[in-house]
């Protein structure tokens, strides 16, 4: 029996397996063909393709969208995976309102882009459905190189090394490869364990090595493996969280939103998952909008997200914000945390008003209590973990358009990098262009 959405504090078990499957049902869900057949016939096949140049890893949509309206899902997978190896995580997680298809020439003209993202996950399923690898490796160069972090940058890195004939070892210091793919998108993205199955599939080239539990700075150093590869490339993410300050930060049921949601990707049993009833969640982007959704559907009767700028300037896309309000959540801008009341645990949180204008946000003085058992900060993550004697720009590791950072023989990208934006396929695009670098360098 389900505890309900009513019982008070945080409890597992608020809705029943049955509830909980349907809410985490793909979010997208798969096209039959013939669904994929009549999408890919409202494409234009536009010469300069707006949306090719609006997807990061600059795929050839037109060309694959037509390879599949001819009948040639695989070819079609064949194009894109040339482009980006993780096109079939990408086909579920990008924000493509925001990147392709925004840019589809039927957006502007109808409101009603073509689904190139649906349209990539029918392709790149068809193909890895069948369980082979599309690409062979090159003959052996003998050169060795290190990679940091089994993210998609990791992973990108990697694979396109291994193609070229270079032989890899990922250090990754958690016990699953895949990153965020794995810990961090929302579940109802990536159902069905597609993360690690995707990552098994991209290991099929060969001529790579996961070192599982192998933590650059815990006995591995960057001098070390400069000494024992000819080149590393670190995709170390952002594994740091920036803290609220606001008084009563510690209190019980104040925690970081990326742990609830790596927990709740690694949940065998969600209705074993603890959620409060009333649940505040404090940030404006992409994150914060998938701990608000997936507490909401695991069953908290209510979800705030407390947004310190205005709605214009969310760093979620307008697509998630509309998510996030058809399954109930309270969407409240302008308003900042002050502090977590609560004899030990978290009762209420106290937030104030602000006004933000020109990047700077202040506090009006008027405060408003919410109800509040979990509190998930959610207000961006951080580099955590760089080793020394690389320079920084920002806050990240500074490289150059081909990743390279400013000690001879390391290259960087994703994430932790400096320059484009924290998304999978960002990430994907720059470990890819690094191995491309690191190769032509080992080469020379
Ligand atoms: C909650 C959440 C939801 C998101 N949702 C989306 C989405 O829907 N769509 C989208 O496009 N983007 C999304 N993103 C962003 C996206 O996940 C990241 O941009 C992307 O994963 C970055 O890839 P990366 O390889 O640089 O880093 P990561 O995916 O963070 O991978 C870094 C890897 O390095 C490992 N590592 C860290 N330190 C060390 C060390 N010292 N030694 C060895 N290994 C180490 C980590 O364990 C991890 O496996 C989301 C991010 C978060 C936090
Ligand atoms: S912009 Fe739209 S119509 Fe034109 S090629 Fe891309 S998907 Fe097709």
């Amino acid at each position: 029996m389900a505890q309900g959405q009513m019982a008070p504090g945080i409890v597992a078990g608020r809705l029943s397996s049955d509830e909980l499957a349907a809410n985490f049902d793909d979010l997208h869900p798969a096209y039959a063909p013939h669904e994929a057949a009549v999408a890919a016939d409202r494409c234009y096949f536009c010469y300069d393709a707006p949306c090719q140049t609006a997807c990061p890893t600059e795929i050839d949509i037109p060309l694959f969208i037509r390879q599949i309206q001819t009948g040639h899902p695989e070819a079609a997978a064949r194009t894109i995976l040339e482009q980006n190896i993780l096109g079939g995580m990408c086909a579920r997680v990008c924000p493509t309102e925001t990147l392709c298809e925004e840019a589809c020439v039927r957006e502007a003209a109808e409101g009603k882009p073509v689904e190139i993202g649906r349209l990539q996950r029918y392709a790149t399923d068809t193909l890895m459905a069948r369980g082979v690898h599309p690409f062979t490796r090159a003959a052996s160069t003998g050169k060795r190189v290190a990679v940091v972090g089994a993210g998609p940058a990791g992973l990108a890195c990697a694979h396109r090394l291994a193609m070229l004939g270079h032989d890899v070892v990922i250090h990754e210091a958690r016990p699953k490869a895949g990153g965020l793919n794995e810990f961090g998108i929302a579940a109802y993205k990536a159902t069905g364990g597609f993360a690690g199955a995707e990552v098994d599939w991209l290991l099929q080239i060969g001529g790579i090595t996961v070192e599982r539990g192998s933590a650059l700075g815990q006995g591995l150093t960057l001098d070390a493996l400069r000494a024992d590869y000819d080149a590393v490339f670190l995709s170390i993410g952002l594994a740091g969280v920036n803290a609220l300050r606001a008084a009563g930060e510690d209190k019980d049921g104040v925690r970081d939103a990326v742990d609830f949601i790596a927990e709740l990707r690694q949940a065998g049993d969600l209705s074993a998952l603890p959620v409060g009833r009333n649940v505040v969640v404090i940030g404006g982007g992409m994150t914060a909008i998938d701990a608000a959704v997936q507490s909401k559907l695991l069953g908290a009767e209510n979800v705030t997200v407390a947004y310190r700028r205005s709605r214009a300037e969310m760093g979620a896309s307008g697509f998630e914000q509309d998510l996030a309000a058809s399954k109930g959540v309270r969407l409240m801008f302008n308003v900042m945390p002050v502090a977590v009341h609560g004899n030990g645990a978290a009762v209420e949180i106290e937030l104030e008003y602000t006004t933000s204008a020109g990047g700077s946000v202040t506090g009006t003085g008027e405060t408003i209590r919410l109800a509040a058992d979990q509190v998930f900060k959610a207000i961006g993550q951080t580099l955590e973990g760089a080793p020394e004697g690389l320079e920084l720009e920002g806050r990240k590791i500074k490289v150059d358009g081909a990743g390279r950072t400013s000690v001879p023989g390391v290259w960087a990208g994703g994430d932790c990098a400096s320059g484009g934006e924290d998304l999978t396929v960002t990430a994907v695009a720059e470990g890819r262009d690094a191995a491309m670098d690191i190769h032509a360098q080992l080469s020379a």
